[in-house]
């Protein structure tokens, strides 16, 4: 209870520290509003506290079923034997959340004892609470680990780059059609004391990509960007000249640039209103599969997909696996593991507005399922 009271007491004083620098500098970028409430050091949704889980706000595929993270563990085996089974590779995980991929991916590995030899693993975690639920996970794991805060505090190396659920979790930028400007959607105070959205002076688009996505947008449109991400394939491409690398993002999202208003927030598994409690929701929004896709091009990336996530996880071998699981457990168990594995493939449920979309360097052949010779992954 004492735990609940200043849980509460951090967020009451997260939205105060948000009006008082609002009212001091005026309204916040959208970009600087969604950073604060998942990452201000006390009271940011994934800083404070761990949102993930049945007791959380929202849950993620590897908590659903222990066969997304042996797939992708897999997944990374085919990329090492890709690049020639090197004695050393860096498996890296963006955003691992509660550890539970790369503990299902562990578990996949022990096949591979040469794979287990070559490999150490990092953990690229900007939170010290979602960071110390990782350790705990992870305590035993047969592999060196290592946390990292950012990607670029990775050691060099061939790498192999896995993100699910990431990059919808870093921040956007929202810009609105107005006559021939575009104006930066904000975060203000209203005369009620609460926060409200209002436009901004127009401003400049970003860049080429960005000019060429709003070229037809209507009055009013709204066109979202994600700065860290692009930043995020200039380092891998950066990368990319110097070592190996293959990497797959994993996320709900559209795979044709739109120009609505993504940005949601989810709180005990239920939608919220994304001002209303700044650090007790869970924010997100859509990835645009297509932006991310033209960008990684353009820095000179080979890009595969995105393809929706079921038919990615059943060319990988999820019926095969499940079966395999299935053999292997009591009947009280099998009906669970079945229903599992069928959140993460049905159309209706994660099958389709997941998407996969895989990044490599350019002397990488094409990585499975893309491959067109592509067989079933197995162990
Ligand atoms: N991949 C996990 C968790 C997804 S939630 C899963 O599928 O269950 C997003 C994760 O990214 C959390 O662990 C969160 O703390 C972390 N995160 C959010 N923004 C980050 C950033 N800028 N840098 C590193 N980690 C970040």
């Amino acid at each position: 209870m004492r735990a609940v009271r200043q849980v509460e007491t951090e967020n009451a004083s997260l939205a105060a520290k948000l009006k008082a620098r609002i009212a001091a500098d005026g309204p916040l970028s959208i970009e600087a509003y969604m950073k604060a409430c998942l990452l201000d050091e006390r009271a940011g949704a994934y800083a404070s506290r761990q949102p993930i889980g049945g007791k959380g706000d929202f849950i993620t595929a590897p908590e659903i079923s222990q066969i997304f993270g042996e797939l992708l563990g897999l997944w990374a085996i085919a990329i090492w034997q890709s690049m020639g089974e090197p004695r050393s590779v860096i498996v890296a995980e963006l955003g691992p959340g509660r550890g539970t991929l790369i503990a299902d991916a562990l578990r996949a590995w022990r096949a591979w004892p040469q794979f287990v030899e070559s490999v150490a693993v990092a953990l690229v975690e900007a939170s010290p609470v979602m960071a110390e639920a990782q350790r705990q996970t992870l305590h035993d794991a047969p592999a060196p680990l290592r946390w990292c805060a950012r990607l670029d505090e990775v050691p060099e190396g061939r790498l192999i780059l896995l993100a699910n659920e990431f990059i919808d979790a870093l921040p956007i930028r929202q810009l609105v059609r107005r006559g021939n400007s575009w104006r930066e959607r904000l975060v203000a105070n209203d005369d009620k004391g609460c926060f409200a959205f209002v436009e901004g002076e127009a401003v400049a688009l970003e860049d080429q990509v960005q000019a060429a996505w709003g070229r037809d947008a209507p009055e009013g449109a709204i066109l979202e960007t994600r700065p860290e991400a692009n930043r995020l394939l200039c380092e891998l491409a950066h990368r990319a000249t110097r070592a190996p690398l293959a990497a797959l993002f994993i996320d709900y999202g559209h795979d044709e640039t739109g120009f609505s208003d993504t940005l949601q927030a989810v709180r005990g598994h239920r939608f919220a209103d994304p001002l209303a409690a700044p650090g007790e929701a869970d924010l997100s929004a859509h990835v645009d599969f297509a932006d991310l896709k033209t960008r990684a091009e353009a820095v000179g990336l080979k890009v595969y997909g995105p393809l929706p996530q079921g038919e990615f996880l059943l060319k990988l071998g999820l019926g095969q696996r499940r079966e395999r699981l299935l053999e292997r457990t009591t009947s009280a168990q099998k009906a669970a593991i079945a229903s599992a594995a069928a959140r993460l493939v049905d159309p209706q449920q994660m099958g389709v507005l997941f998407k996969v979309l895989a990044l490599t360097s350019a002397g990488l052949v094409p990585p499975p399922p893309f491959a067109p010779e592509h067989l079933t992954l197995s162990s």
